[in-house]
């Protein structure tokens, strides 16, 4: 078996949480391949070494004086060293991070090192080499990931390598200068490895004993899901269940190496796979549901709409012309809505605005702010009958009103749009009736 293991933040935020880690990885000969995160919280009101990181180079970047912010990183580092009783230094590390801070070497360069420094320090731990990512994940000038690159430079790198760490959350552009992959990346790479390696199997293990069907910052102790397809994974990951990030499935995908989450702390726990295809039948209705706030949704209205050969180009043009991508795009005969994210849509709303006018010359145009949109999603729904139905009654009970349902021709999800304000109550009131009333 050869198995690569991802940790998280939270995994790895004490030396204390880096001996449960190295337990894990001893208790399993299979296990050859780490990807660490930097250092996480150690208690709620912690703050992460990757965000302490983008704190001190801010400094640096104004200009003024980073040695305590950057002694306090260094303080994170030495705190778990000394707890793991290793012959290891960072000093000469430290010294080479001040002089590029100085120098401005960039934000992502910045980043990265609580990858890169947490990733030495594991591999001096278990005894693993340690293969710098820069080396190894490779991105384009324009800051794209080359995968097909990376994937033959890792795999005849690592095929050197019996053991090895590979740190997570970043890699390097042609000319050597550093780049990460968005917040929460280090899954990302995990999967990149994987897939290099041809690993039988990626653990990804973090702080929840699995992929759990709601937000447990939402539902109280909601229930992990035993098994759930990649493409049902990305539907929730896409919709804001945060777990893993929503790119780390592409890598395996194309191999078909199952991805397996489980709870570091309780490592007893069986957690969740993510398989491309499965025999097995959910528990429930539906695997899981996510969902996020801060959307806008544009309607139009136009008599005779339908009738109106080219009206949806133009109004999504109007859009496009914008640089700004739309999420659901619900309509009936005489009006169209555009949902949109409000951070895109803010700065250039009046622009969207009067070209959709100029190009579409329509009845009316409003504008609802301050919508949540929540994904219900599970590939039993398509057999089960009136599940949508199930979903308004659910919300009508508890005196939600629904801006919109949206369901996907592949039947493996419903988009419902609410007020911002009711939207906890919403999945509180979706869980409720698919999962506590099913038990
Ligand atoms: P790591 O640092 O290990 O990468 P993350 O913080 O990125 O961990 O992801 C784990 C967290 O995701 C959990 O602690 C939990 O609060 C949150 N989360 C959000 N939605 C879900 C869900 N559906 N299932 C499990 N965890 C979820
Ligand atoms: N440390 C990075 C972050 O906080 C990457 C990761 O944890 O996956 O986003
Ligand atoms: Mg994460």
């Amino acid at each position: 078996m050869k198995k690569v293991v991802k940790f998280g933040g939270s995994s790895l935020a004490s030396a204390e949480q880096f001996r449960k880690v190295g337990e894990i990885i001893r208790s399993d000969e299979g296990r050859r391949y780490v990807v660490p995160s930097a250092p996480g919280k150690r208690f709620a009101k912690d703050t992460k070494v990757t965000d302490m990181l983008y704190q001190c180079y801010r400094l640096a970047e104004e200009g003024a004086d980073f040695d305590r912010a950057l002694a306090a990183i260094q303080a994170r580092y030495q705190e778990i060293i000394d707890g793991l009783e290793l012959d290891l230094s960072l000093d000469g590390e430290f010294a080479v991070i001040k002089e590029q801070f100085a120098a401005q070497a960039g934000r992502d360069y910045a980043a990265s090192r609580g990858e890169y420094l947490n990733g030495i320090v594991m591999a001096n731990y278990l005894g693993y080499e340690f293969v710098d990512a820069a080396e190894v994940i490779v991105f384009d000038s324009e800051g794209n990931f080359l995968e097909e690159k990376t994937n033959a430079i890792m795999s005849a790198r690592l095929a050197d390598a019996e053991r090895a760490v590979v740190p997570g959350f970043y890699g390097a552009c042609e000319d050597g200068s550093i780049k990460t992959f968005s917040r929460g990346g280090s899954d990302v790479t995990g999967s990149v490895v994987a897939r290099a390696v041809h690993a039988d199997i990626y653990e990804n293990w973090t702080d929840v004993s699995g992929f759990l069907i709601a937000d447990p910052r939402i539902i109280e102790n909601p229930k992990a899901i035993r098994t759930i397809t990649y493409k049902e994974l990305r539907e929730l990951a896409y919709m804001g269940a945060s777990v893993l990030h929503e790119d780390a499935i592409f890598p395996v995908h194309k191999e078909g190496i199952p991805i397996n989450i489980r709870n570091t702390n309780c490592p007893e726990d069986e957690g969740t796979m993510i398989v491309r295809k499965t025999c097995r039948k959910p528990e429930f209705t539906i695997t899981g549901i996510a969902g996020k706030k801060g959307f806008v949704a544009i309607n139009i209205e136009k008599d005779m709409m339908n009738s109106e050969i080219g009206f949806g180009r133009k109004v999504l043009s109007a859009f496009e012309e914008n640089g700004i991508s739309f999420e659901h795009l619900p309509s009936g005969i005489d009006t169209l809505t555009v949902f949109v994210h409000r951070d895109e849509f803010v700065e250039k709303e009046q622009k969207v605005l009067s070209l959709i006018q100029q190009y579409t010359n329509p009845d009316s145009i409003e504008i609802d702010n301050d919508l949540a949109l929540i994904a219900v999603v599970g590939r039993a729904m398509k057999e089960k009958r009136g599940t949508a139905a199930r979903v308004f009654a659910a919300l009508a009970h508890n005196n939600i009103n629904v801006k919109m349902i949206d369901q996907g021709s592949s039947e493996l999800n419903i988009i419902i749009g609410v007020r911002e304000y009711d939207f906890e109550n919403a999945v509180r009131a979706i869980y409720d009736i698919f999962v506590t009333s099913e038990l």
